[in-house]
């Protein structure tokens, strides 16, 4: 641990964010590279956790460093501290390793005690820009310090003073108005916190600093990690700056901007500004910002500056930057840069951009990417077509791409509650007036935001834009009455409940459910797929059960079938009848002519999905699931049975038809009953199916083959690879694999073609991981089922328990990660792993793939790179984020990537 506990910013750099946080970080970088920042220090995060520590005690010398460093910056600035003439002020900002957008209280215009102010006023000759700062102080201050709600004086005191002198906008308020308001602010904190406001500027500064270090674990701030996997431990620094103040006059302001668009990634300057404002001003909707392009022709000259200044920041960081800036008597101070949060559209656009002016290479352009990024433009968009004939509610501004259809929630907890992530999982629209912090939660699980205030750069904007959910902001028509759950707009009413389709790109808001269509790869998107695929090693397959997934999946770029799902084609209207009769019949005449049945109808299928696949390898896995999901639930049928039985006793002569009817329902229920297992899920499934009912097994190898041998006549390419399911011990696959390996040489011998096929096995229970070695001598490939892989090692039923206990585990910290979201790399990758491994020795070059769903999850793709798996299978629409994670896994053998921006 490093003693020193306070650097000056001319003692940082940029890559000092573990110590001294993002924003002291970039601060200390902006100064280094001679960009206007005004002069500051900033407080370790190391002594954040020594608080926390030390029982929520500061360092006792930690206020004597500040006093050394706050010199350092009196002597750049000329001005003094607490000074009776020529006061410094200073703002106190929180900033960790990872932004945090506005989940930590930042405190401006600290210095101002009746001394100073009065110093301020004569030195400016500007008392209202005195009394408004010094408002702004004792609110900010007291929020922090004494926990008194900001909600409170602005609305309590603020407003309703502004209300009884006619002042609609804060512009309107006098010097002697804010003087005033002043005071009922401090008659406030006298009631609220039981103590004087201080007037010593270093108690003001004392517990400012540690109340940013309180502020670290505040709801908003917790909730903000969890859902950003942000750790807990690693502490806030704090900041303290020389002031400059946009709030001084007309030739005074303060914004936000990106240096390139952030919803669409477009290379031009994005951000909005306030003149004659301070700090929030312009992200908390109090006034209407204006568009950074306006200052072009405002003050042309403090737009070169600025344009001047963010061609500098990119070509520095080499990437886009978010930044926050304050004019103070027309001359440009840096206030923040961090790198820009954006959509998925703009993260790819803006790497694939980069690249061709030369800024960044491809590997970097791969690595900027994230999954979710590419999860947003695969999202889906409303079918043109339909938009004709739909009413349109409103316009606001597009927030956040995407196009979304839901239901009007107005209120985040019962967003919440209703919402996907949530217990019910509903389609959820949150609406409100605008968005705070507090609203974060609802927002997660919304399929979109809309807000009636508030700009592309409010609140709901950027959290929406930063989670990738679609958001249109400041749609002005809407009247949201956030107590009543009800909206008004146009002449329509929208009540809680009601569905309404929304469109984050357009800024569109239509009533009813509009149909949305599915996106596709092309652009930027298509260019970086293309360079994905230059670079990664593994293969990527797509799990498809029928033509027109497979069709949707190759469109994405799916190499082949990892997993084609044969039980899902019985479960189709016109063949579970067939499937049934075939489980329940004694007579074995009966059973054959069921199996051809459905051997007709099985090879069309398979006929469709080669043909779709033209030529690329298909993971075809023999029949599964234990019978019983064929037949109706025991529920089901008891519960027919008795209404039929009620309906007949008061019927006087009941029907022959009925009689029968009952009779056979009643016949179903004593086979459901004698077909019951405790543990359905460890019993008469899979391979253990296969051994004791051959039958299917063996027709389902005829459709196969037999599919495969027309296509190959008819002078196509064909690769199936038959799946024998849920092995446990190579026994069972030498008794099946060997019966099906004779009836493929009959086939074969008939059609008289070569059929390229192969014989594996999935790796789904412990045991086969175990005995990989075995195994690999009789399966000609492996497949990792690692959901039920991991279901069988943790011995959790999947099912149940997401609902029961993993959600708590996951909050507890007792898991890190939900192991059926993300694989569980020590203890199941580790099977994986070892599997791999033995079943190459036994098998050389064994082909191992991986069809669980963790097979579409960025993280656990990268891991099966790094265990060797040749390739990974995921549902077609989550392809594209699996060949991404795959280069990202190569790219990482060559580079490190412990660069990676947050
Ligand atoms: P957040 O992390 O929530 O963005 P900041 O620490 O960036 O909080 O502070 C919020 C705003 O306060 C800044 O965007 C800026 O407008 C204002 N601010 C912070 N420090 C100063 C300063 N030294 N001078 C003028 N304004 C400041
Ligand atoms: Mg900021
Ligand atoms: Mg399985």
């Amino acid at each position: 641990m490093s003693t020193k506990r306070v650097y000056l910013f001319s003692e940082g750099n940029a890559t000092m964010r573990d110590l001294l946080g993002g924003k002291g970080a970039n601060l200390a970088e902006m100064t280094n590279i001679g960009l206007p920042v005004p002069p500051g220090l900033t407080v370790t995060t190391e002594v954040c956790t020594e608080y926390y520590r030390e029982g929520k005690k500061l360092p006792a010398t930690l206020m004597a460093d500040v006093k050394v460093a706050v010199a350092e910056v009196e002597k750049i600035t000329g001005l003094g501290f607490g000074a009776p003439s020529k006061p410094l002020l200073l703002s106190v900002r929180s900033g960790s390793k990872f932004s945090m957008p506005g989940m930590m209280d930042t405190v401006l215009n600290l210095g101002l005690n009746p001394t100073t102010v009065e110093a301020m006023i004569a030195e400016s000759g500007n008392p209202r820009f005195v009394y408004d700062s010094y408002r702004r102080f004792i609110m900010m201050f007291s929020d922090v310090a004494f926990g008194l709600s900001k909600g409170y004086f602005d609305n309590e005191i603020f407003s309703v003073y502004k209300k009884k002198v006619g002042a609609v906008n804060d512009l309107d308020l006098t010097a002697d108005n804010l003087k005033e308001i002043c005071d009922l602010f401090l008659a406030h904190v006298r009631e609220g916190a039981g103590r004087e406001f201080p007037t010593d500027v270093y108690e003001q500064l004392e517990l400012s600093i540690e109340a940013v270090f309180r502020s670290w674990n505040n709801d908003r701030a917790i909730i903000y990690r969890r859902t950003e996997k942000i750790p807990d431990e690693i502490g806030t620094a704090v900041t303290v700056q020389a002031m400059v103040y946009g709030n001084m006059g007309d030739d005074c302001g303060t914004g936000v901007a990106f240096t390139r668009d952030p919803s669409n990634g477009e290379k031009l300057l994005f951000g909005e500004y306030l003149m004659n404002a301070q700090g929030e001003d312009v992200v908390a909707g109090v006034r209407t910002p204006v568009p950074i392009s306006e200052l072009e022709k405002q003050n042309p000259e403090i737009y070169k500056q600025f344009t001047d200044t963010c061609d500098k920041l990119e070509a520095h960081y080499k990437e886009m930057q978010d930044i926050e800036f304050t004019i103070q008597n027309n001359k440009l101070y840096m206030l923040q840069c961090r790198t820009g949060k954006r959509t998925g559209p703009a993260a790819v656009r803006t790497a694939v951009e980069m690249v061709a002016e030369g800024l960044i290479d491809k590997e970097t352009a791969i690595l900027r990417v994230t999954g979710s990024h590419l999860d947003q433009l695969l999202h889906p968009r409303i079918d043109p077509a339909a938009l004709a004939g739909a009413t349109l509610l409103a316009t606001g501004l597009p927030a956040s791409p995407g196009a979304a259809v839901g239901t009007a929630i107005f209120t985040a907890d019962k967003a919440a509650e209703l919402g996907v992530h949530g217990g019910a999982g509903q389609k959820v629209i949150l609406i409100r007036e605008e968005t705070n912090p507090d609203d974060v939660h609802g927002m997660l699980a919304a399929q979109a935001v809309l807000t009636a205030r508030g700009g592309k750069t409010s609140h709901a904007a950027v959290v929406a834009r930063g989670f990738g959910i679609p958001c249109v902001a400041g749609a002005e028509s809407l009247h949201v009455d956030d107590k009543n759950h009800v909206m008004k707009v146009g002449g329509h009413t929208i009540n809680e409940g009601d569905t309404i389709t929304l469109d984050g790109t357009s800024g569109c808001i239509y009533l009813g459910a509009l149909p949305l269509i599915d996106p596709e790869v092309s652009g930027s998107f298509g260019t970086l797929m293309t360079w994905c695929d230059e670079f990664r090693r593994m293969g990527v397959r797509a799990n498809a059960d029928n033509p027109r997934d497979a069709k949707q999946a190759m469109e994405f770029g799916a190499e082949g079938i990892g997993l084609c799902r044969t039980e899902h084609m019985f479960f189709e209207t016109d063949r579970l009848p067939i499937v049934q009769q075939l489980i329940l019949t004694k007579d074995e005449a009966v059973r054959q002519a069921c199996l051809d049945k459905l051997e007709v109808v099985q090879q069309g299928d398979f006929e469709g999905i080669f043909e779709a696949m033209d030529g690329k390898p298909v993971t075809i896995r023999l029949i599964d699931p234990p019978l019983h999901e064929f037949l109706p639930s025991h529920e089901t049928l008891v519960r027919e049975i008795a209404t039929l039985e009620a309906q007949l006793s008061v019927q006087a002569s009941p029907s022959d038809a009925d009689k029968k009817t009952l009779v056979e329902k009643q016949a179903l229920l004593h086979e459901v009953e004698s077909m019951k297992e405790a543990n359905p899920m460890m019993g008469m499934r899979g391979v253990r199916l296969s051994i004791i009912l051959p039958g299917m097994v063996i027709m389902q190898t005829r459709a196969i083959l037999q599919a495969a041998a027309k296509l190959i006549k008819a002078g196509k390419k064909v690769q199936p690879e038959i799946m024998i399911p849920l092995v446990s011990t190579v026994n069972e696959l030498k008794v099946v694999q060997g019966q099906l390996e004779a009836e493929a040489k009959l086939i074969v011998e008939r059609e008289g073609v070569e059929i390229p096929y192969m014989f594996g096995t999935m790796i789904e229970i412990p045991r086969a991981a175990l005995t990989s070695g075995e195994i690999a001598e009789q399966a000609q490939f492996f497949s990792f089922g690692t959901n039920d892989l991991t279901q069988m090692t943790f011995g959790y039923s999947r099912d149940d328990a997401e609902g029961k206990f993993l959600q708590r585990y996951v909050e507890q910290k007792i898991l890190a990660v939900n192991p059926f979201e993300s694989i569980d790399q020590t203890g199941v990758g580790r099977l994986m792993k070892m599997s791999v491994e033995e079943g190459r020795k036994a098998r050389p070059g064994l082909k191992c793939g991986i069809c669980g769903e963790h097979g579409g999850d960025p993280d656990s793709v990268i891991f099966c790179h790094q265990i060797g798996l040749d390739y990974v299978s995921c549902s077609p629409f989550r392809v594209p984020i699996a060949r991404l994670a795959a280069a990202q896994g190569a790219i990482a053998d060559r580079v490190a990537v412990g660069h990676r921006d947050r």
